[in-house]
């Protein structure tokens, strides 16, 4: 996740519509030097919306292939899916951005869910329950079934990484610091996977579908990327996905603390995930 600017707190719901022009200004925290940077309240999804599918909720209660499974605060997990699984990722203490991405395993390291190619399909800037998620050639290897919520998520931001913690800290802070992106790889690692080495960037990292980060859709001119906390989810929302390919699925509970993206406090929360069968 990139957060490099946000709002130390925040009075009302951020997915609430806002009065144009309404506007914080915040320091976020300092590295060196002073990042003074202005944070929006933008508009997402509509307010209240709960995605709810009784087919589907009845077909992933039904069949488990696995354990709920523990995503400890700020660390990652993977996991294999078979075609028509489904898997249900739960928000349990509802202030955790997941950064979430699927490989197919038929084509690996080629067809990779893809954010800018799914914005492309949809025609809209994020996915919401009962769309699909596409790879780089277009085929659907996602489809978001349902979610709890008011839909906050995010498909700009890059998954957070060494290199953006050696920015914002320095470099001894980042060495101790985790990320998003080594998750996604120690994750893969854990099932014996392992992407395509790109000699010119090390691994090459997707964009991850980023679950619950509250980024406005309209930023003003200033070019900014305006990321708030979580507003108006709640202990226990989840997102349900079903796979249209083979797949790993991978998922990390975003380790930024260095502002209240993850909540108040910034401090990474555990969450949860389960598979079902087709
Ligand atoms: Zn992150």
């Amino acid at each position: 996740m990139l957060a490099s600017q946000m709002t130390p707190r925040m009075a009302a719901p951020s997915c609430q519509p806002q009065p144009a022009g309404a506007q914080l200004r915040a320091n976020t925290f300092q590295s060196g030097r002073k990042m003074a940077v202005r944070a929006r309240k933008g508009l997402k999804a509509s307010p209240g919306k709960l995605c709810i599918s009784a087919a589907a909720a009845t077909m992933v209660e039904s069949k488990p292939k696995t354990d709920l499974t523990l995503i400890p605060g700020g660390k990652g997990k993977a996991v294999r899916m078979n075609k028509g699984d489904t898997i249900k990722i739960i928000n349990t203490h509802g202030t955790q951005v997941v950064d979430f991405w699927a490989f197919s395993t038929e084509e690996w390291g080629k067809e990779i869910m893809s954010m800018h190619h799914t914005r492309n399909a949809l025609q809209k800037s994020t996915p919401q329950a009962g769309d699909k998620l596409y790879t780089a050639s277009m085929k659907p290897i996602m489809t978001f079934l349902e979610q709890t919520g008011p839909g906050c998520h995010d498909t700009t931001a890059a998954a957070c990484s060494y290199g953006l913690y050696v920015l914002q800290i320095g470099e001894e802070a980042a060495k101790e610091h985790d990320s998003c992106t080594n998750n996604l790889y120690n994750g893969l690692k854990e099932l014996g996977m392992e992407l395509t080495e790109d000699p010119r960037y090390g691994y090459y990292t997707p964009a991850p579908f980023n679950l619950w980060m509250n980024v406005a859709d309209k930023p003003d001119t200033s070019g900014y990327i305006w990321v708030m906390p979580p507003s108006e989810q709640k202990a226990g929302d989840y997102c349900i996905f079903r796979a249209e390919q083979d797949l790993v699925a991978a998922m990390s509970a975003c380790p930024w603390d260095l502002g209240n993206m993850n909540g108040p406090g910034g401090k990474p929360m555990d969450c949860h995930f389960q598979v079902f069968g087709a």
